[in-house]
């Protein structure tokens, strides 16, 4: 059992992102440019709406600008399209976020298709999650992007690990699977039919949890020495990960919150500097 452990802040490795992007944002303004962010609610989701504002006010912090498109719970897949067309064909517009998940009634999979991938700031698109198994994405999705830069920002190694990734959705467990694969990880990727999840875990160095349940991973199923990511953000600011029950057992682990949330907002930021200089 490991005496020390780790924290592995995201704040802090967020505050480098977004320092690193200032210097970018003033040279664009000397030329004319200011990076914007549309960003597409369908809804009133609560949860959905405080998201979208924290991703607003980061925005502005930066001086990004944010455009922020509400749209009724009762806009079709189609009204959905037109506007993200719309959004593609603006020249000032430079990334596109549609906020997951959007009613049940829409084909989200459509909607995120139909944007444009030199826009697909979030890495939603098809093709921008093919492109991120290849490992050339331009924009990888952002919480994936993060998990993957609070490695590298504490050197932590990932070639020759046994990475097991708890979850599997198009938007975190697939993609951040694919990118500690193509960092030479050995990976396996676990869900809800997997037969023997705690017997994974157990065997792993590296834990990604990205599950969507409160402190589902327990502290007995952690190899001494593994290194968690809690993706995981539940109501009331909880984890995927029993933090404390971990604890004992971790070298590493973001907590909740202050962990893989703040990077994957400095991520996106990132992403959407990134398409204003590649428009350039
Ligand atoms: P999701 O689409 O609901 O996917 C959850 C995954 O977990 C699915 O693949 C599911 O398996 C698997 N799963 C569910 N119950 C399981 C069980 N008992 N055993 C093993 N696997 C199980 O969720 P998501 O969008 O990937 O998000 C996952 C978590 O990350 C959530 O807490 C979310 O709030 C959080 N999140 C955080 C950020 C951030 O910025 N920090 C961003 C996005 C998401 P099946 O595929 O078999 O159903």
């Amino acid at each position: 059992m490991e005496s020390r452990m780790l924290i592995l802040d995201g704040s802090r490795v967020a505050a480098e992102i977004k320092e690193r992007l200032e210097g970018r944002v003033e040279k664009l303004a000397t030329h004319g440019i200011v990076p914007c962010l549309a960003t597409i609610l369908v809804g009133d989701d609560p949860a959905s709406a405080t998201y979208v504002r924290m991703k607003g006010n980061a925005c502005k912090r930066l001086g990004i600008r944010s455009v922020r498109v509400d749209l009724p719970s009762g806009t079709t897949t189609e009204e959905l399209i037109a506007v993200i067309q719309a959004l593609n064909e603006d020249p000032d517009v430079h990334g596109i976020l549609l906020q997951h998940p959007v009613s049940r009634h829409i084909d989200e999979r459509a909607a995120f298709d139909a944007i444009s991938i030199d826009k697909d700031v979030d890495g939603v698109t098809t093709q921008g999650f093919a492109q991120n198994a290849f490992g050339f994405a331009a924009f990888p999705s952002c919480t994936p992007a993060a998990i993957m830069a609070i490695l590298d920002y504490y050197k932590l190694p990932v070639a020759g690990k046994h990475a097991v990734v708890i979850g599997r959705s198009p938007i975190l467990g697939k993609p951040v699977s694919a990118m500690l694969l193509n960092q030479d990880a050995t990976v396996t990727t676990c869900h809800s039919k997997t037969v023997g999840l705690e017997h994974h875990v157990r065997s792993a160095d590296i834990v990604v949890a990205a599950v969507g349940r409160s402190k589902f991973v327990q502290g007995d199923w952690i190899k001494p020495g593994a290194v968690i990511l809690d993706a995981g953000y539940n109501p009331g600011n909880v984890g995927d990960v029993d933090y404390e029950a971990c604890l004992p057992y971790a070298s590493a682990m973001t907590p909740v919150p202050a962990g893989v949330g703040p990077v994957t907002i400095a991520m996106l930021l990132k992403h959407t500097v990134d398409a204003a200089e590649r428009r350039r």
